[in-house]
């Protein structure tokens, strides 16, 4: 088996891993301006995609140009994740020369995606007996849908973990599926990180929240649309506060109860979807919630787009009021201009900010315990760190503990 990683190696976004020319799991973009690609155009016989994030799918309709039409593995909801990441990066870029895929390319995800449940082996590319594979998914814990990928050539097992978490949240449980491999591709975002514990950031959240709306203040919770909105939608219930929702995660929202298998409690969701009130935009509707003593949970996570910049204008002179952020906030975004320097960029202007800005760690990646503990089961395979900041690093620190590892750069081949 020989890897080619176009991407996503010693780096987060645009995902890309390149099995013996034949098989390409994953195909992401970046989010820059303008957002960045794998670095080659592959032409495989079959794709696997590990989840409907972003940098994991979203450049998957220009693989489709041409006659090519390669089937593409997922599951569900990721096949669902995949269309609306795409109509969005259409609607943000499909005018530009630079977006690698126009309508027709995301129409026809339709004729070669073939979805996948969790431990249900399938054949790709001929399957093992035809010189193919066998593939199998694993639940990832990441965001509904989230799968580690087990490539089976016949000879070397590869398990590629595309995103993973091995704590429970709300929306989803921790991954405990540890099948055997030769060979491991861990991602490693968080390998300098220990999370705090989950219910103790939840509780600090809620209470921060209710004593915001009690002081008469309102509070934007800015979030990722997918898997972060809904882990709001659900924290917020538990703790019985009654939030509105806006902004494309209302959306994915939607579609996700369509998969109650794919979620961890499929009815706490049901009771928290419907508690939580959903906003559009119309008739200033918007300007007028911002008044109110609310929770207001709405996209983007990083500020970089979405309906919070319709809430933040209004909310951002008064102490009283306070913005939760509640995910990482990559350099160079709004968010983290913000969360550093306590500004805002609105309408061209560099703004002040003076409502409260609090971070909360509400991540759906292992942390470095979480990493070496999963790990664990894989003493004896060959270990390829990718999808991080440090990936380098966080290998020289599994060599030092035994673990034959190393973190091979975007663009390198590696043979196994
Ligand atoms: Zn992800």
């Amino acid at each position: 088996m020989e890897l080619e990683l176009l991407g996503g190696a010693r780096e987060v976004g645009r995902s890309a891993l390149l099995v013996d020319e034949t098989l390409l799991l994953d195909y992401g973009l970046k989010t820059a301006d303008p957002p960045q690609y794998p670095v080659r155009d592959p032409e495989p016989d079959a794709v696997v995609v590990s989840h409907g994030h972003l940098d994991h799918v979203g450049a998957v309709p220009a693989l489709l140009k041409g006659d090519r039409r390669p089937p593409v593995h997922w599951t569900p909801p990721t096949g669902e994740l995949a269309r609306t990441l795409a109509e969005d990066t259409l609607k943000l870029h499909g005018n530009s020369p630079l977006c690698p895929f126009g309508a027709e390319h995301v129409a026809r995800l339709g004729e070669v995606e073939r979805r996948h449940g969790y431990e249900e082996p399938f054949a790709v590319a001929g399957g093992i007996d035809d010189g193919g594979y066998e593939v199998t998914l694993f639940s990832a814990g990441h965001i509904p849908g989230s799968a580690h990928v087990l490539v089976d050539d016949g000879e070397t097992r590869l398990l590629y973990t595309g995103d993973f978490h091995t704590d429970d949240q709300r929306l989803v449980a921790g991954t405990t599926a540890r099948p055997d491999a030769d060979v491991v591709v861990c991602e490693s975002t968080y390998a300098d990180v220990t999370h705090e514990d989950r219910a103790a950031v939840e509780s600090a959240w809620a209470e921060r929240v209710e004593r915001t709306i009690w002081e008469g203040g309102t509070v934007v919770a800015p979030a990722f649309a997918i898997g972060r909105t809904q882990e709001m939608l659900l924290v917020a219930a538990a703790n019985d506060l009654t939030p509105y929702v806006d902004g494309m995660g209302v959306e994915v929202t939607e579609m996700l109860r369509q998969y109650p298998s794919f979620l961890r409690d499929a009815d706490a969701f049901d009771e928290a979807v419907g508690r939580a009130r959903v906003v559009t935009g119309r008739d200033g509707r918007r300007e007028r919630i911002a008044g109110e003593n609310a929770l207001i949970v709405t996209t983007s996570g990083m500020l970089a787009g979405g309906p919070v910049h319709t809430y933040l204008p209004e909310i951002r002179t008064n102490p009283t009021n306070l913005v939760t952020l509640t995910g990482y906030q990559v350099e160079g975004t709004p968010g983290r201009e913000l969360q550093e320097r306590g500004q805002l960029e609105l309408n061209g202007r560099v703004r002040p900010v003076s409502a409260r800005v609090d971070s909360y760690d509400f991540s759906a990646h292992a942390d470095r315990e979480g990493l070496e503990s999963f790990l664990e089961s894989y003493r004896g395979a060959r270990v390829l760190v990718n999808h991080g900041d440090r990936c380098e690093a966080f290998a020289e620190d599994l060599r030092a503990d035994g673990f034959d590892a190393s973190a091979p750069g975007t663009g390198e081949q590696v043979k196994l």
